[in-house]
C-alpha cells in the first residue's frame, strides 16, 4: 500500500476557534454590511481572507524571537539577518522595513519619476499604487495565456518577451528605471515565472542597460513550481532553485508575511552599493536606522529563522499540496475553479457559480456572503468590487473574472478545516438556482472601496 501524505510538522500550541449558528452570522454579516473585512475575527471560523501575515510560526521561530538584540544601532539581530539574505538569496546589501509596501516606497524614492515606464507581470497593487503615485506607468507584459482559465500552462506567471522588448525599443534607458518580475505572480493566483523567463528577461533587460527587480514575496513557492515542473530541476534543492533565481536579479523587494513565515515584515535586498546609500537615506526617513528599518529585534531574527524554514522542500511540499488538495476536493463537487491550482490560494469563478445573477449585483461578493452564512467560512472577493469604478465615467468596472478567492494561511489550518471548506462551498453549490437576490452599494470609498464598503441585500422585485 502507498503511504498517503501527512504533514511535515506536528502541533504544539493551538489557537481555539469558536463556531457559530447560521442565525448569528445572518446578525453579524448583516451588522458588517455584507463586507467580510467588517467581521471581527471571532466571527469567523475558518479565515480564508488572506495569506499574508497570517501563518504559524515554528518552535525554532518563538525561540529565536527571545535571543531578539532590541540595541538601536548594530544589533546581532540585524546582522543575523543580513547573513541569511546573503546566504540564501546572494544580495551583499539589504535594508529592513516594516513591510513590503514600504520596501517598494523606499526602492522607489530612489529609482521611479513622473513619466518613467514600469514594465512587469501584472504589478501587484502596492507595487502599481506606488509606480503610479509617482506618475510613472506600470505596463503589463505577462503572458496572453495567464488571462485564459481554460488553458493549462505550466508558468502563467512567465513575462511576453516580445511585449517587454517593446517597451525596450519604444523608450529610451534612462525612463525605465527597471523590470519588475513579481514570482508568483497574482495575476491568475499565484502562477509562478519559469526559470528560463527568468534568464531571458534578464539577458534582454541587459541588452537594453535596465535593471531587474524581483517583486519577491512568493518566491519560495515559485521555486517549488520550477522544481515540479521545469526540465532539468527536478534533482536540485529547493535552495539551489532559488539561489539561481536571484542571480537574475540587480534588486529585490520583499514582504515577509508571506514566504518568510513571519507576521510582519520586509527588506530590500541590494547589489550595487551606490543605490545600497541612496536607498539608506529614504529608509532612514521613512522605515528607521538602517539597522532595523521599522522591525524590532525579535521581529528580524524570527524572519532569519523563517527564511531557512521557508525554503525546505518538505515545508513547501506541504503547503502547496494542501492548496491542491482543497482545489481537487472542490474540482470533483463540480464546482468551477481556475486552473493550474496556484501556491497560495484557490479561485472560484463567481460568473460560472452564479451566472444568473445580474453582475451589477456582484457575483463574486454574493458568493462570500452565502459561503460565510454556510459555514463561517471568510473568503474575499476578486471581482467588481475590488476593480473599483472608472477614473473618468464612475460606472462600474466589470473585470474579464469574477472570482472567490480561498486563500491558505501557511501551516495554520489541517486538511480537515479544507475538507469543511469544500463541503460548505458544495452546500451552496447545490442551492445556487434558489440565489437570486444579490448585494447592492449603500456607501462607498472613491478608490480602494474594497475595504470599507457598505452593501444591503437586493429586495426581491
Ligand atoms: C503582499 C505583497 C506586497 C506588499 O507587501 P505588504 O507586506 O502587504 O506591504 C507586494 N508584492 C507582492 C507580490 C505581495 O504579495
Amino acid at each position: 500500500m502507498n503511504l498517503p501524505f501527512a504533514e511535515s510538522y506536528k502541533i504544539k500550541v493551538v489557537e481555539n476557534l469558536r463556531k457559530s449558528t447560521r442565525r448569528e452570522r445572518e446578525q453579524w454579516i448583516k451588522e458588517a454590511r455584507y463586507n467580510l473585512f467588517n467581521l471581527k475575527s471571532e466571527q469567523v471560523f475558518i479565515d480564508l481572507l488572506t495569506d499574508s501575515g497570517t501563518g504559524a510560526m515554528s518552535d525554532q521561530q518563538w525561540s529565536a524571537m527571545m535571543m531578539g538584540d532590541e540595541s538601536y544601532a548594530g544589533a546581532s539581530s540585524y546582522y543575523k539577518l543580513k547573513n541569511a539574505i546573503s546566504d540564501l538569496l546572494g544580495f551583499p546589501y539589504f535594508l529592513p522595513t516594516h513591510q513590503g509596501r514600504a520596501a517598494e516606497n523606499v526602492l522607489f524614492s530612489v529609482l521611479v519619476g513622473d513619466g518613467d515606464m514600469v514594465p512587469g507581470n501584472s504589478h501587484f497593487d502596492t507595487t502599481k499604487g506606488h509606480i503610479e503615485f509617482r506618475k510613472a506607468r506600470a505596463v503589463d507584459c505577462t503572458i496572453s495565456e495567464a488571462f485564459d482559465t481554460q488553458v493549462d500552462h505550466p508558468f502563467k506567471g512567465n513575462i511576453d518577451i516580445e511585449k517587454l522588448e517593446e517597451v525596450f525599443r519604444e523608450h529610451p534607458a534612462s525612463r525605465i528605471p527597471f523590470v519588475v518580475v513579481t514570482l508568483t505572480c497574482n495575476s491568475s493566483g499565484g502562477q509562478p515565472v519559469s526559470m528560463r523567463n527568468l534568464k531571458d528577461v534578464h539577458a534582454l533587460a541587459r541588452k537594453y542597460g535596465v535593471r531587474v527587480l524581483f517583486d519577491s514575496a512568493r518566491f519560495a513557492e515559485n521555486a517549488y513550481f520550477i522544481k515540479m515542473r521545469e526540465e532539468g530541476y527536478g534533482d536540485k534543492t529547493i535552495r539551489e532553485i532559488v539561489a539561481e533565481m536571484f542571480q537574475y536579479a540587480d534588486m529585490m523587494t520583499m514582504s515577509s508575511k508571506k514566504d518568510a513565515i513571519v507576521n510582519i515584515g520586509g527588506f530590500i535586498g541590494l547589489k550595487e552599493e551606490e543605490l545600497f546609500n541612496k536607498a539608506s537615506t529614504y529608509n532612514i526617513m521613512f522605515e528607521g536606522f538602517i539597522t532595523y528599518g521599522g522591525m524590532s529585534g525579535r521581529d528580524m531574527n524570527a524572519l532569519a529563522q523563517g527564511l531557512y524554514e521557508g525554503t525546505t522542500f518538505d515545508y513547501l511540499d506541504t503547503r502547496i499540496r494542501q492548496v491542491a488538495y482543497l482545489g481537487s476536493r472542490l474540482e470533483e463537487f463540480g464546482i468551477p475553479v481556475q486552473k493550474p491550482f496556484g501556491g497560495h490560494a484557490i479561485f472560484v469563478d463567481a460568473n460560472k457559480f452564479l451566472p444568473n445573477l445580474p453582475r451589477e449585483q456582484f457575483r463574486a461578493q454574493t458568493l462570500a456572503v452565502e459561503l460565510y452564512l454556510e459555514a463561517g467560512v471568510r473568503a474575499v472577493e476578486i471581482g467588481t468590487l475590488l476593480a473599483d469604478r472608472d477614473p473618468e465615467t464612475r460606472e462600474n468596472r466589470y473585470p474579464e473574472l469574477e472570482l472567490l478567492r480561498l486563500t491558505i494561511p501557511r501551516r495554520v489550518y489541517t486538511n480537515n478545516h479544507m475538507e469543511l471548506v469544500a463541503a460548505a462551498l458544495k452546500n451552496v453549490y447545490n442551492r445556487r438556482d434558489s440565489i437570486t437576490r444579490g448585494l447592492k452599494i449603500v456607501n462607498e470609498a472613491p478608490i480602494m472601496r474594497h475595504f470599507t464598503v457598505e452593501l444591503e441585500k437586493v429586495e426581491s422585485v
